[in-house]
């Protein structure tokens, strides 16, 4: 079985992904390409696409709850790398559960998890 992120993307799709502008800006580390975001502030910037009212991340490749892919993976901002998928680590996320009751997908379980876990 696929990681249960792999088949979804709801949370690329569902909210604002804002970050430290530093975050886009190569001379100090910075690894999101700066053209994939957007201003947000004196300080922030977010991913295009996802200061919306329907969110939906420019980075994002493919179709929600069918097959996904972020096609800068590596090189995504903290947001993404700091968002779980619910049980990851024993406990629910509701911005997982959230994400995913947008598009009609029920949430995780605990056995999805350690499915995925075990792959
Ligand atoms: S973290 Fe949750 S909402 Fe985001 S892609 Fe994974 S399963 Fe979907
Ligand atoms: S950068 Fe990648 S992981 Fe982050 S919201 Fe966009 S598609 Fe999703």
């Amino acid at each position: 079985m696929s990681h249960p992120c792999l088949t979804c993307g709801a949370c690329c799709a569902a909210y604002r992904v804002s970050f430290h502008w530093s975050e886009a800006e190569p001379d100090l580390g910075g690894a999101v390409p700066v053209a994939l975001t957007e201003t947000l502030g004196a300080h922030q910037r977010c991913m295009r696409g996802t200061w919306s009212d329907q969110p939906h991340c420019v980075a994002l490749a493919g179709i929600v709850g069918q097959e996904v892919t972020c096609t800068i993976y590596d090189a995504r901002p903290s947001p993404c790398r700091e968002l779980r998928m619910s049980w990851e680590d024993g406990t629910p996320n509701p911005q997982c559960d959230r994400a995913r009751a947008r598009y009609g997908l029920p949430p995780l379980t605990p056995e999805d998890a350690a499915r995925a876990i075990a792959h």
